[in-house]
């Protein structure tokens, strides 16, 4: 079961009568249970692919089919109600709401939710936070943590709706290297637990610990190395 498939998406920007292309003739098929890294230089197109395979942006050719169904022409409506839904986002700058809790901001995705009920919401954000060992934080404000710490939270918070895939924008950028282990760990744990995950990244290590790695380059991937299943080495 695929959880993307992307057919020959292009994504093209016009400035000032100058177009650039941004993506150009990317196939992707990314399975359940996937852990994929995103590298490439500066410009090459990292940041346009993973919004459109987050939906906050849309190609302008080509086939985007997310859990089976054809998302790529969808309305900014739909988009929104699918992004709620079915996918979790982890940022570089943790995107915490610095007045609520830690509770509050990973509770926050579910009081969107249609059938929002509060009383299974505080249960479903205790056990994130237990996913990731935050719950002991659970009544600290954002600015009372460490980075590592504002990560693992954004990561609850990503999690709370049991999303079909995970999208990471170099989620150990603001770092350092003990937290951003903490974190790869954390990732590749979910992974191992059935989480699909994509993650853009410029650093090798987080790179290396997922385990297949697209290169990009001018908008177009020049490589795609599944790292083979370390788990019948002697
Ligand atoms: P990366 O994330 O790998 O650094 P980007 O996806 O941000 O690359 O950019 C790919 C190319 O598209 C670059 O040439 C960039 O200048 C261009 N680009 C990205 N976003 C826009 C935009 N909103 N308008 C015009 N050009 C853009
Ligand atoms: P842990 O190993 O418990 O996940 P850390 O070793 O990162 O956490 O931090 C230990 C404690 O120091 C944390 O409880 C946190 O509240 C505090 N702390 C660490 N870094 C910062 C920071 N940059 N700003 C505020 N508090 C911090």
């Amino acid at each position: 079961k695929h959880v993307i498939q992307l057919n020959n998406i292009a994504k093209a920007f016009i400035s000032d009568e100058i177009q650039t292309h941004a993506l150009q003739g990317i196939n992707l098929t990314v399975a359940k249970g996937e852990y994929l890294a995103i590298t490439g230089p500066s410009g090459c197109g990292k940041s346009t692919l993973l919004s459109i395979l987050g939906l906050l942006d849309v190609p302008t050719e080509g086939e985007y089919w997310l859990s089976g169904n054809n998302v790529a022409n969808l309305g900014r409506d739909q988009r929104a109600d699918i992004r709620a839904q079915h996918l979790g986002f982890v940022f570089q700058s943790f995107n915490l709401i610095s007045d609520l809790t830690v509770l509050e901001n990973v509770l926050l995705p579910l009081t969107y939710q249609p059938n929002f009920e509060k009383k299974t919401a505080m249960l479903q954000a205790k056990q994130a936070l237990e996913d990731v060992d935050m719950q002991h934080r659970m009544n600290h404000f954002p600015s009372q943590l460490s980075g590592g710490q504002q990560q693992r939270v954004a990561i609850a918070r990503a999690l709370i709706n049991a999303p079909d895939l995970i999208l990471a924008d170099e989620p150990t950028g603001n770092l350092d290297s003990k937290n951003a282990q903490l974190v790869l760990d954390l990732f590749k744990k979910l992974n191992q637990q059935g989480k699909t995950i994509c993650m853009v990244t410029h650093d090798p290590r987080s790179a290396e610990s997922a385990s297949r790695q697209i290169e990009l380059f001018d908008g177009t991937i020049v490589s795609d190395r599944t790292v083979q299943s370390k788990s019948f080495a002697a």
